[in-house]
């Protein structure tokens, strides 16, 4: 026989909040969780619930319940970079400045947040090996860290793809709750002869691609009309000149070398046209936004209706601290919040962060324990 404490303890509890998403099918706005001591015991539509539980109490949990949410797009080794605003030139100068705080001991702040966080996973892009092996070796999350690549001249394209494909054979043995990627840093960054060996390896081996698209109207400039604020920056830091840039449009530039398809995560996909969002759509692309970075940058937002239009759902991403007050993703939903539809939003937060990096959605069922829900 229980004593009265357990009997208190296993009283049916029902939660709610502004919406309740289970990991599958539609978000409910009018939607509950009953709850029992540690587990989930019911989920479904308020009303319903009331009736079944009607001595219940109705808890308000806030803004949603979900199940965890993922980081679908981060930078860990930026965790000790200054959070900074301003343009996005000024930021890669900001970055460039700071090269030397990229190290296992940023990464480990950031994974630190992360876990302290509870996510159900994160995509990590590393500028270094040593934080990519360092990663691999002491992340318990699980999710995807990709090597960053950043090569203009395309006589090195054949000697950097192989160094790269060296590395990510040798890296994807290690026992990891971590797969490998890579990561080209953006289309202007990478030689087309690079970017090409890249993907075709990508395709064949199997590795995840994440590529920062259309983020600033100073890549755009860049790369249609070679100009604009970013195109001084190789003179000033005594790096190679730009070379070959195709006076195209970030997006219809990869549509042409062939590189948008399923295997490629583009993140941002900020400065794009409809044409451009029904490519990326049509092509399988993944897309991640990071909206209060973009916002930090002067980047602008990403056109939510016309990803939605073509069906193109996207995950969410924080990007670094170094453009970000913080890793938490929930953050960057309750910053479009009321602007872009809510449901639409704890989507993205989980399944669609899950689906980006190939990890199984969780859902929240009978028999859930309530450590694997988050509120909002
Ligand atoms: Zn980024």
């Amino acid at each position: 026989m229980g004593t009265q404490e357990d009997t208190l303890t296993l009283t049916p509890e029902i939660w709610t909040a502004e919406v309740v998403y289970v990991g599958f099918g539609t978000p409910m706005l009018k939607g509950g969780l009953v709850v029992v001591g540690e587990h989930v015991v019911a989920v479904g539509p308020l009303a319903e619930l009331r009736q079944t539980y009607p001595e219940a109490p109705l808890i308000h949990k806030g803004k949603a319940l979900t199940p965890k949410v993922v980081n679908a797009h981060t930078h860990l080794d930026l965790s000790t970079v200054p959070y900074f605003r301003g343009s996005y030139t000024d930021f890669i100068k900001h970055v460039i400045d700071h090269g030397s705080n990229r190290t296992e001991e940023a990464a480990l702040q950031g994974l630190s947040e992360l876990q302290t966080l509870r996510v159900g996973g994160f995509g990590d892009i590393a500028y270094r090996s040593e934080v990519v092996e360092w990663l691999l070796e002491n992340s318990s999350l699980p999710g995807v860290v990709y090597l960053e690549v950043i090569n203009r001249n395309p006589e090195q394209a054949e000697a950097v793809a192989r160094r790269v494909a060296q590395r990510l054979t040798e890296w994807r043995k290690r026992k990891s709750p971590l797969r490998v990627g890579i990561s080209p840093h953006t289309p202007y960054n990478v030689s087309p002869a690079l970017l090409k060996k890249l993907v075709e390896m990508a395709r064949l081996e199997g590795f995840p691609l994440q590529m920062h698209v259309a983020e600033s109207p100073e890549e755009t400039a860049l790369m249609t009309q070679s100009s604009g604020p970013l195109k001084a920056l190789p003179e000033r830091y005594g790096y190679p000149p730009y070379q070959n840039l195709p006076g195209q449009t970030p997006v219809r530039y990869l549509a042409e070398l062939g590189v948008l398809g399923p295997h490629l995560t583009v993140v941002h996909g900020v400065q794009v046209d409809e044409e451009e969002v029904q490519m990326l759509a049509q092509s399988g692309t993944q897309v991640v936004a990071c909206p209060r970075s973009n916002e930090a940058l002067a980047c602008g937002q990403m056109p939510w209706e016309l990803y939605l239009k073509y069906r193109l759902e996207p995950a969410l991403g924080t990007d670094s601290r170094s453009s970000s007050p913080d890793l938490d993703v929930r953050g960057e939903a309750l910053f479009l919040w009321g602007r872009v539809d809510p449901r639409v939003l704890v989507r993205a937060a989980a399944r669609n962060g899950y689906r980006v990096l190939g990890l199984e959605a969780p859902r929240i069922t009978r028999g859930t324990p309530v450590s694997q829900v988050q509120s909002w």
